[in-house]
This record gives structure tokens, C-alpha cells and sequence, in this order.
């Protein structure tokens, strides 16, 4: 799931954060989980092309089966209207493996129903995209027994808070401390969202990396996606969150200093290049030029953790599935004070 700062903010102020203070709060307690899936299909958006019927609950579109039914929107994209559990079962398995732990794709299954439940806007003319913009779903064959299993033991439920459904974010790997929502998107805070210090994901292979980059690939790729760049001649590390993720880097170009954001500086190079803000070291590396001028040096990067780090760490729930652990306690111990069920009333 990839969330940009315009995203969030864009949720939050739309009242779908569950603990939202303007607007009007996506509340849980207006959720029947009995009644759902059957009143209101998921709509998502698959892009253009043709859909063909394959019977009634099944399609096919560009060259793959989806459950449910399909209509097309004014400019010719086919939306799937599909069951908010099928739906699920398309889903789970491609945010997570389906060889991991059942605990930890329960845990899974109850942040992306309830992601699902805050997004639902029966104003727009879908409620999801099939990428991670939203989260991944590719149909039929992207199903499997484990996590068809890790749905139907979860069926209808959702991540509360205050008794409305929790912002339930999640990524990959965090590292070694999750990150607080306010610090990664500059929005509003919110209590269980606050970033935790995580001991289970140290199996992820991007709990520590390392990177080396061309100055001059740096430079070139500043200056494609953010704003001209001078000469570069280092990179250093700026302001640290509380979380250790980095906030702004200082760039030398040009013969003079600039602060960027951290976060417009990874989009800039690339989020898969370096694959958090979690970066413990950065600078030129010990081989580089002695002079600048006449040939860019190599920015020697160290960090862990993969993905933004809010809300759930998806390795960490593995860790802590494999220590025993239940989907709930995964859950509690990610977004602490929010509760796991089925009833969506709000608590008094
Ligand atoms: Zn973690």
C-alpha cells in the first residue's frame, strides 16, 4: 500500500480517519458487517477494455477472471462490483505471502476490510484502484487456500477506534520502530498511530540495506522530477523524526546548501532505490574524488526498513505470528488503544 501525504490528508479531511476532527467521521457504527456486502458491492476501478460475462458471478477482462459483476463508467473504464470478502480474498495474498503465518494474514484481512470500509465513497464513481495506490487485487488467480481461510476466520471484522474504524496503514517492513502518521505526512496525529518501537521484522530482508548512488545520478534524477540542480557535490542527512526516519537532507550544489524535504528527496531518486526513511548514514563514500569538481563522487547510503512504516509492519507481524502471537494481539500491539470486532457499535 503506497500512501501519499495528498492521500492522507485528503482521507482525513473527508472524515474517513475514524477520530477525524473536521468533517463528517466515517463511524463504525453505521456498518452492519451481516448486511454489507450484500446492500452495497465494492467498486473497483480496472481501466479500460472489454469485459466479457463468464457466467453469473464471473468476468473475464483483459485476460483475467474476476468474481462479481462489472459496469463501465462514462469514459468507457469497466468497474468490478464485487463482494467486499471476495474482493479479500484477491488481495490478502498479494499484500502478503500466503506462506506466512495464518495470524499474521488475519491480521492482514482485518486491515484491508477496514481500509476498504474508510474509502467507500458512494459520491465517487469507484471505491478502490487494483494497485498498491489502493491495494493490490488481481482477481481470481491471485487467490490461495490460506488466504481464502484468512478472510473467512476474520469475516466482517474491522480495526476500531473510539468506535469508528481505525486508519488501518500498513507496510512492509519498518526497520525497528514503526512510524508516527503526523511525522511521515505532515497531517494530524492520531493516537494510535504514533509509532512503535518493533522488534519482529529483523527476518525482512530490508531490515538494514545499504546503497550506492552516483552523485550525477542524484543530480539528474533532482532535477527530472523536483527542480534544477546545480553541480552536486554531497548529500547529508538533515533533521531525524522521533520514529529515526530522516526529515530533510542538505544538498551542496552549486556552491551553496539546500535543505529538501527527505520525502521528495526519495521520490526523486526513486522509493525502490532507497526503500525508506529509516536511514542511520549518508555521504560521499571514502573512495570518491578528492575533488569534487572534476569528477561526482558516490553517495554511500545505510538504512532499514521498507515502505512508509506506518500502522501495521507486515514483517513484524510475521515475527510476532511466529512467537505465538493471535491476529488480535498483532493488531494491539501496532495501533495501540484500538480494539478488533464484529458488532461496530460505538463504545460510551
Ligand atoms: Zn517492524
Amino acid at each position: 500500500m503506497v500512501i501519499s501525504r495528498s492521500r492522507f490528508l485528503a482521507a482525513a479531511g473527508a472524515g474517513m480517519l475514524g477520530f477525524a476532527t473536521r468533517g463528517r467521521a466515517r463511524a463504525a457504527d453505521d456498518f452492519d458487517p451481516a448486511t454489507t456486502a450484500t446492500r452495497q458491492a465494492l467498486r473497483v476501478l480496472l481501466g479500460r477494455g472489454t469485459a466479457v460475462a463468464q457466467g453469473p458471478d464471473r468476468f473475464a477482462f483483459n485476460g483475467r477472471i474476476y468474481r462479481g459483476t462489472f459496469t463501465q463508467t462514462s469514459d468507457g473504464s469497466v468497474v468490478n462490483l464485487v463482494d467486499l470478502e471476495a474482493y479479500l480474498y484477491s488481495v490478502v495474498p498479494r499484500e502478503m505471502s500466503p506462506a506466512w503465518p495464518s495470524a499474521a494474514m488475519q491480521a492482514q484481512a482485518i486491515c484491508s476490510r477496514t481500509y476498504v470500509l474508510q474509502r467507500s465513497n458512494p459520491r465517487r464513481a469507484y471505491d478502490v484502484v487494483p494497485s498498491e495506490l489502493d491495494q493490490v487485487y488481481g482477481g481470481c488467480a491471485s487467490e490461495s487456500p490460506a488466504a481464502r481461510a484468512a478472510v473467512d476466520a476474520t469475516a466482517g471484522s474491522v480495526l476500531r477506534y473510539a468506535g469508528a474504524f481505525a486508519y488501518a496503514l500498513y507496510s512492509s517492513c519498518c526497520g525497528g520502530h514503526t512510524e508516527a502518521s503526523s511525522d511521515a505526512w505532515n497531517g494530524p496525529s492520531f493516537a494510535y498511530l504514533m509509532g512503535v518501537s518493533c522488534p519482529y521484522c529483523t527476518a525482512s530482508p530490508y531490515y538494514r540495506w545499504q546503497r550506492t548512488l552516483p552523485l550525477a545520478t542524484v543530480a539528474s534524477a533532482f532535477t527530472a522530477q523536483l527542480a534544477p540542480i546545480g553541480a552536486l557535490t554531497d548529500v547529508r542527512l538533515g533533521a531525524i523524526d522521533p520514529s529515526g526516519r530522516a526529515k530533510t537532507v542538505e544538498l551542496d550544489a552549486g556552491g551553496a546548501s539546500e535543505f529538501v524535504m527527505a520525502s521528495r528527496f526519495r521520490l526523486s531518486v526513486g522509493a525502490r532505490t532507497v526503500p525508506s526513511l529509516l536511514i542511520t548514514k549518508m555521504g560521499l563514500m571514502n573512495d570518491s574524488p578528492a575533488s569534487p569538481a572534476q569528477e561526482p563522487g558516490t553517495l554511500a547510503i545505510t538504512g532499514g526498513g521498507l515502505g512508509h512504516g506506518v500502522g501495521l509492519c507486515q514483517w513484524g507481524a510475521r515475527g510476532m505470528a511466529l512467537a505465538g502471537h493471535r491476529a488480535s494481539d498483532i493488531l494491539a500491539f501496532y495501533f495501540p488503544g484500538t480494539d478488533v470486532g464484529h458488532d461496530c457499535r460505538r463504545k460510551r
